[in-house]
């Protein structure tokens, strides 16, 4: 079910969304060589908690262990944190986290470079960022669904990479997953039409190589099936008569 929010509660999201942005900060301040994701999970955890009436919206949904989602070079999303995962120089973590605040979720995600990465790295990187302003800017009342996978896809593409289809974005608020679903491809004018009051997460899935994938055997960690790398960018959007209003930035 579409549940459409008020501006009361778009507001409460706002609110969320400053501590999720704040919480992105603080694990970026974080990575470095050396650095556990485990490490990373408890920075965000003690960050979020220390807002009052915040919790994580992760821990716990669907059995996940941790705050943080993170997914290090070719795992593409859902990574577990672990005291064993070491980031070195030259990877890139994609960093995944939800926030519950006043009976409302966001989620936002950002891919990390650690340290220096190589050209082609750091161009991943940038044209995921690029898809995904190109999905928000689509998020606009009258649109449909397909403008905004369209919007993403276009800009991938060009930058000669590929969408990862089996993963999607969607409505947030009450819940951390509503409907619609929000695929990073599409056909312009096609699915649902967006309407105002309208929340939805964007998150473009990019990878370097082959579009396709697979999940590791602890059921959670998606990767490139060819090994090579990925990226994965996210905002929460409330789609306003006004225009987009990015919740998470
Ligand atoms: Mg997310
Ligand atoms: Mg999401």
């Amino acid at each position: 079910m579409v549940q459409l929010k008020s501006p009361r509660e778009i507001e409460t999201m706002a609110a969320g969304g400053k501590i999720l942005a704040a919480t992105h900060q603080r694990v970026r301040e974080a990575v470095k060589p050396g650095v556990s994701t485990m490490d990373l999970d408890q920075i965000a955890e003690d960050f979020i908690r220390s807002h009052e009436g915040a919790t994580p919206s992760f821990k716990g949904l669907y059995g996940f262990p941790a705050t943080i989602c993170s997914s290090i070079n070719e795992e593409i999303v859902h990574g577990i944190p672990s005291p064993k995962r070491v980031l070195k120089e030259g990877d890139v973590v994609s960093v995944d986290i939800g926030v519950f605040y006043g009976g409302l979720h966001t989620d936002s995600a950002n891919t990390w470079a650690v340290g220096v990465v190589d050209e082609k790295t750091a161009k991943l990187l940038t044209v995921t960022k690029d898809a995904l302003e190109a999905g928000l800017a689509a998020a606009v009342v009258g649109n449909h669904v397909g403008d905004i996978g369209n919007a993403i896809e276009t800009v991938v593409l060009k930058g000669g990479f590929a969408v990862v289809r089996e993963l999607v974005g969607h409505g947030v608020g009450h819940l951390m997953h509503e409907e619609p679903q929000v695929p990073n491809h599409g056909k312009p004018k096609r699915g649902m039409k967006l309407v105002h009051g309208l929340t939805i997460a964007i998150e473009p899935m990019v990878n370097a190589g082959s579009a396709n994938t697979r999940t590791l055997g602890d059921k959670w960690t998606v990767i490139t099936i060819d090994g090579k790398r990925s990226a994965h960018f996210e905002h929460t959007v409330a789609v306003l008569n006004e225009g987009p209003r990015v919740l998470t930035r």
